[in-house]
């Protein structure tokens, strides 16, 4: 990760923007929009923390509950060296937006930490969850604000999240976190869940261009659990994945890569997949990475890390259709290139929401008190995903109205929808 990365990630006020364009598209009254743009509340907390050679150390990190009116806070916590308060902020605008698209009764959140996670022991990330949690406990709760892991943490994280949750209030509450071990109440299917979704998206939009899945060569940027579990859950669908990239390079096979084999190789060590010895490595390092974007491809899926595409690289794009698995993984500008070249492209808070949908499907299991099996929780996120979907070509999505607008439009009509019910206190 460069420092010119880290200073591209998504921007508040990109974010900001895309909700002002949908708020005026909608015609919103009386400044509602305004209401809508603005975080709720937005915590700062210092994290002093004992290094494992006894010296005492310093992180900053942030919570920030963006729109909570229909409901608990929701979304993931971030250990990123690039983590700052607005891209929390830009990021929890993101979740507002996406449980709004996809009907849940949940509202939009985002924490993080500014530290890179693999400089850190795994006794050091534990002493500096706990004591980030404790900071956060008034803001948390499964009523109140729900996180999951993001990019830099995991269900080992979300476990520490929830231990030091339980232990303040004095029993265990497993809906405080999702994206949890099994054995503590996580949902089976959450692993796949945003790969599936990304997929799914991809099979409906492509249908919409007469795209078929079954027989499409796809590209994917970004081999971690989302890329990862895209391309196993495309290629299952009979899709040739003929590019794949991650932060060593990139590889391309026009008959197709194996992507058991390049599971297989990972297994065994391989720390990227051009160690795969599957395809031709076409980029190496970060930056040779992205040759892939200018693979011949049907399907593009950005699965890394935000602002991947810029608008240089959006003029070499080939697909016809562009998938977001990654938050934010297009800039503004890399958009309306895209949009000029007629590439159509589904936005990150559609395309990803696969993975909150199932975290809100693993709070139903933890309230309810009972665990569905895979097949059953993945059924629901496909099919969660199918109604969302509708509920976007309810509006007249073309090239005046394309995805990424329409489906802010239909985010924030649900939200202004309910802030109108509710009404304005006092
Ligand atoms: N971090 C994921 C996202 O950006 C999941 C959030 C969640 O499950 O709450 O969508």
């Amino acid at each position: 990760m460069t420092t010119k990365q880290i200073a591209k990630e998504l921007s508040l006020d990109s974010a900001e923007l895309r909700m002002r364009q949908a708020g005026e598209w909608l015609g919103l009254e009386d400044g509602l929009i305004e209401t809508i743009i603005a975080p709720r509340r937005v915590l700062e907390v210092s994290i002093p923390f004992r290094r494992d050679n006894g010296t005492r150390d310093h992180l900053v990190g942030w919570r920030g509950h963006h729109n909570t009116t229909r409901g608990p806070a929701k979304g993931g916590i971030r250990y990123h060296p690039g983590v700052t308060r607005d891209e929390v902020v830009a990021l929890a605008i993101g979740m507002s937006l996406k449980t709004a698209i996809m009907n849940l009764p949940l509202g939009g959140a985002k924490g993080g930490i500014a530290i890179d996670p693999h400089l850190m022991s795994s006794a050091e990330l534990e002493r500096i969850t706990r004591r980030y949690v404790s900071e956060l406990i008034p803001f948390l709760g499964p009523d109140k604000d729900v996180p999951a892991p993001d990019v830099g943490t995991n269900s080992q994280v979300m476990a520490w999240v929830l231990d030091q949750y339980s232990a303040s209030v004095g029993h265990i509450v497993p809906g405080v976190v999702t994206g949890k071990p099994i054995e503590l109440g996580g949902s089976l299917g959450r692993e796949s869940a945003t790969g599936r979704g990304v997929v799914e998206a991809a099979s409906l939009a492509g249908a919409q261009i007469g795209l078929k899945l079954d027989g499409s060569r796809i590209v994917i940027q970004g081999y971690g659990q989302v890329g990862a579990w895209a391309a196993r859950l495309a290629h299952a669908r009979g899709a040739k994945i003929v590019g794949l990239a991650d932060v060593g390079g990139a590889i391309y096979n026009s008959s197709g890569i194996d992507v058991a084999a390049v599971d297989s190789k990972f297994r065994s060590g391989a720390k990227s997949v051009v160690e795969s010895d599957q395809g031709d490595v076409i980029g190496k390092g970060l930056d040779g990475a992205s040759e892939v974007f200018a693979v011949d491809c049907d399907v593009l899926m950005p699965c890394a890390l935000g602002d991947a595409v810029d608008e240089k690289i959006a003029t070499q794009i080939k697909a016809k259709l562009v998938v977001e698995g990654a938050n934010g993984p297009l800039t503004p500008k890399a958009d309306e290139v895209l949009q000029d070249r007629q590439i159509i492209v589904v936005p990150d808070i559609y395309a990803n929401a696969g993975g909150v949908t199932c975290s809100y499907l693993e709070q139903c299991q933890n309230f309810a008190h009972l665990s569905w099996d895979e097949h059953e929780v993945n059924e629901k996120v496909v099919s969660l995903m199918q109604g969302a979907f509708k509920r976007l070509h309810s509006l007249p999505v073309d090239q005046n109205l394309p995805y990424r607008l329409a489906a802010s439009v239909l985010g924030v009509k649900t939200i202004a929808d309910s802030h109108r019910m509710r009404g304005l206190h006092p």
